[in-house]
């Protein structure tokens, strides 16, 4: 992707669910490389705005363009095949499947299919395919040791990884991320931190929800603050952080 490319363009997208509105107008761009980070207190709206993003919602109004082509209504696993990938806030894996299996499986299924009919209408060929594409994934983050580990046997931050690894088999020129922090520890996040990086000068841009600062601060070029469904502030991290109703309404001085 060209630097300065805009990748994600968000146009006033709104959400009413009855007489609330969840997302009220929000605007924002991603532009290639970026990572984008999304942040606000529970129920500010972030999580319905990535499902509006990624189609799993239909929007009210607003548009959002993906890499040029209007994408608002349409299907979620269309988005996706446009390269769009996300990962969920809960780990959704087979525990005693290995961690190779998870993560080809996840790459087949990726969008509403189940895994029962994947397994069953997958042929020969597609399956090797899925697999080499899987181990591909992995190693490329550092998850080559882990192959043939039993997923349930990881620890949270390995967990996190095989998500991403999942998420990446798509090819994805965005990936978006569902608070893949949550409950790491700190040698952890640093991974984490080391991965994003790399994929981002790799080219991949991210969107990010996130609650963790540290993380957020460390790793985003552009930051996104909704409160009440409502846009509070957008800009770098460090203008994002002196800015008072911000200071008031999330960090909490
Ligand atoms: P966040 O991810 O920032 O914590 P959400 O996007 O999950 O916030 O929720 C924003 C608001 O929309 C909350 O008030 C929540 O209760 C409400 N909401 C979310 N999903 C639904 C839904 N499917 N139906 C009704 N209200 C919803
Ligand atoms: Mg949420």
């Amino acid at each position: 992707p060209a630097a300065g490319e805009v990748v994600l363009d968000v146009q006033a997208i709104r959400k009413q669910f009855g007489g609330l509105t969840a997302v009220n107008d929000i605007s924002f761009q991603i532009q290639a490389g970026q990572i984008v980070g999304l942040i606000g207190p529970n129920g500010a709206g972030k999580s319905t705005t990535f499902n509006l993003i990624t189609g799993v919602l239909g929007m009210t109004s607003g548009q959002v363009v993906f890499r040029g082509q209007a994408v608002g209504g349409k299907p979620s696993r269309e988005i996706s095949r446009l390269g769009m990938a996300r990962t969920f806030q809960h780990v959704k894996m087979i525990a005693d499947m290995t961690v190779l299996e998870n993560v080809a499986l996840g790459a087949h299924t990726r969008g509403s299919k189940g895994v029962l009919p994947a397994m069953l209408r997958t042929n020969r060929a597609e399956e090797q395919r899925l697999f080499r594409e899987a181990q591909r994934q992995l190693e490329r983050i550092g998850m080559g040791a882990y192959l043939h580990e039993q997923a349930g046997n990881l620890a949270m931050g390995p967990q996190r990884l095989m998500e991403i690894a999942r998420a990446l088999c798509a090819d994805p020129a965005l990936l978006l991320l569902d608070e893949p922090a949550a409950g790491l520890r700190h040698k952890e996040k640093q991974a984490l931190a080391d991965v994003l990086r790399q994929l981002q000068r790799e080219g991949v841009s991210i969107l990010l929800v996130e609650h963790d600062m540290d993380l957020v601060m460390q790793v985003c070029d552009h930051l996104v603050v909704m409160e009440f469904g409502t846009l509070l502030t957008q800009g770098t991290p460090a203008h994002v952080q002196q800015d008072p109703k911000v200071r008031a309404a999330y960090l909490g001085t």
